[in-house]
C-alpha cells in the first residue's frame, strides 16, 4: 500500500531532482524553446515543498492536489498548468483514502496523463512531456522501476521527433535533433517514484 508519506517522498525526490538537473533542463529549452524550463520547474517544486510543510495534507490525494495547485499558481510557462493538471487530476482520482494500492495509483496516474493530453491537445509523438508520461503509465502496472525506464526511453526518443505542440513547434523541422525539455523533466518525476518507494 502507498501511504501519504510515500506521496510526500515522491514530491520531495522530484524537487531534489529538479534542483539537481535545473541547468540541464534550461539548456534543453534554450535549444528549442525560451530557456526557462529549469527555472520554471524549480520555482514550482520549491513552492510545492513549502506548501507541503505548511499544510501537512493528510491523504495521498490531498498531497497531490495541493502540489498541483502550487504548480498552476507559481509556474508561468506551459509546463505549470500541464504538470499542475497532472498532479491535481491524479490526486482527485485517488480520492480521500489514507492509503492506496499500486493498481489504484496506476489508474489515477493514467487519468492524470489523460487530463494533460486533453488540456494541451498533444498526442504521442508530438515531442512533449506526454512522450515520457504515456509509456510510463503503461509500465507502472509492472513496477516503478519499469515506469522509470519507460519514461527515460520515451524522453530519449523525442530527439528525432519534430515538435507539434508548444513553443518548440514554432521551429518546425529545426526542432528535430534535440531532446524535449518537458519529456526530460517528466522522466525525473517518474524516476522519483523509485526513490520514494526505496525508503
Ligand atoms: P514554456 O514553453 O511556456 O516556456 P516550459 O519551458 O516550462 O514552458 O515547458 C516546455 C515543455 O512543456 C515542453 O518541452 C513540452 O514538453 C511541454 N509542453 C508544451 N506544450 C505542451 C502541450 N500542448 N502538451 C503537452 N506538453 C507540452
Ligand atoms: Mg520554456
Ligand atoms: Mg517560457
Amino acid at each position: 500500500m502507498l501511504d501519504t508519506d510515500f506521496f510526500r517522498r515522491w514530491m520531495a525526490a522530484t524537487a531534489a531532482a529538479v534542483d539537481r538537473e535545473a541547468s540541464r533542463l534550461t539548456e534543453l529549452d534554450a535549444a528549442i524553446g525560451d530557456a526557462d524550463h529549469g527555472s520554471n520547474m524549480q520555482r514550482g517544486f520549491t513552492a510545492v515543498t513549502a506548501a507541503l510543510e505548511r499544510e501537512s495534507p493528510a491523504t495521498p490525494g490531498a498531497v497531490l492536489t495541493l502540489a498541483g495547485r502550487q504548480l498552476i499558481s507559481t509556474v508561468g510557462g506551459a509546463s505549470g498548468p500541464l504538470y499542475g493538471t497532472l498532479l491535481r487530476r491524479t490526486g482527485k482520482a485517488l480520492g480521500d483514502e489514507p492509503e492506496v494500492t499500486d493498481g489504484r495509483f496506476a489508474d489515477a496516474l493514467e487519468a492524470g496523463v489523460e487530463a494533460v493530453a486533453q488540456l494541451g491537445g498533444a498526442k504521442a509523438g508530438d515531442k512533449t512531456m506526454l512522450d515520457a508520461l504515456l509509456p510510463a503509465v503503461g509500465a507502472l502496472r509492472s513496477s516503478a522501476g519499469a515506469a522509470r525506464d519507460a519514461a527515460l526511453a520515451g524522453a530519449l526518443a523525442t530527439v528525432p521527433l519534430q515538435a507539434r505542440k508548444g513553443r518548440a513547434s514554432y521551429l518546425g523541422e529545426r526542432s528535430i535533433g534535440h531532446q524535449d525539455p518537458g519529456a526530460t523533466s517528466a522522466a525525473l518525476l517518474v524516476a522519483a517514484l523509485v526513490e520514494a518507494a526505496g525508503t
